[in-house]
């Protein structure tokens, strides 16, 4: 299947994407989100857990601690490796308990996985196309993804 492209002109129409997108998310999801700092990563993974029954003003970027961890109708795994500076330190926290557990797992520069990249995820980038306007496409890699794309549309 081809990306989808939604361009959004508000943050709050970014949160309100990973908001629909969460409805089809089920424990074991991978989503890999990619992009420059400010493009809207974070405001789309507190749609996410505003639409997994979490409280969303408790979604920071785990900047310093690689991952935070969420209750929800799923639990949430809430990676950031902008300050990662080598995936040694992903696979030091043991993350892959994590990342193939029971829960839906987020991670923010996801690009920064290297040779420990999942290789079946929901890859979404982000783009800044403008002062309020982002550009988040969606890539499937797998069947999972095919499937949870095609549920998105609809
Ligand atoms: P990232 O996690 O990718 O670094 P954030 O979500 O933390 O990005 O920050 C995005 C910034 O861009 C916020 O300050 C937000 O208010 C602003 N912004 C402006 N327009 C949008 C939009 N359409 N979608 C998301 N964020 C936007
Ligand atoms: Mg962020």
């Amino acid at each position: 299947m081809n990306s989808v492209k939604i361009e959004t002109s508000s943050p709050g129409e970014t949160s309100r994407l990973g908001r629909y997108l969460a409805q089809s998310l089920k424990g074991g999801d991978i989503l890999c989100l990619c992009g420059d700092l400010g493009s809207g990563k974070t405001t789309f993974t507190k749609g996410i857990a505003d639409g997994l029954k979490i409280d969303q003003k408790k979604v920071v970027s785990p900047t310093f601690v690689l991952m935070n961890t969420y209750q929800g109708k799923w639990p949430l795994y809430h990676f950031d490796f902008y300050r990662l500076e080598d995936p040694k330190e992903i696979a030091a926290i043991g993350y892959d308990e994590f990342l193939y557990g029971q829960g839906v797992a987020v991670v923010e520069w996801a690009e920064r996985f290297g040779a420990l990249m999942p290789p079946e995820n929901l890859e979404i980038r982000f783009f800044d196309s403008g002062e309020e306007k982002r550009v988040v496409e969606f890539i499937p890699h797998g069947d999972r993804y095919r499937e949870l794309l095609r549920e998105f549309q609809k």
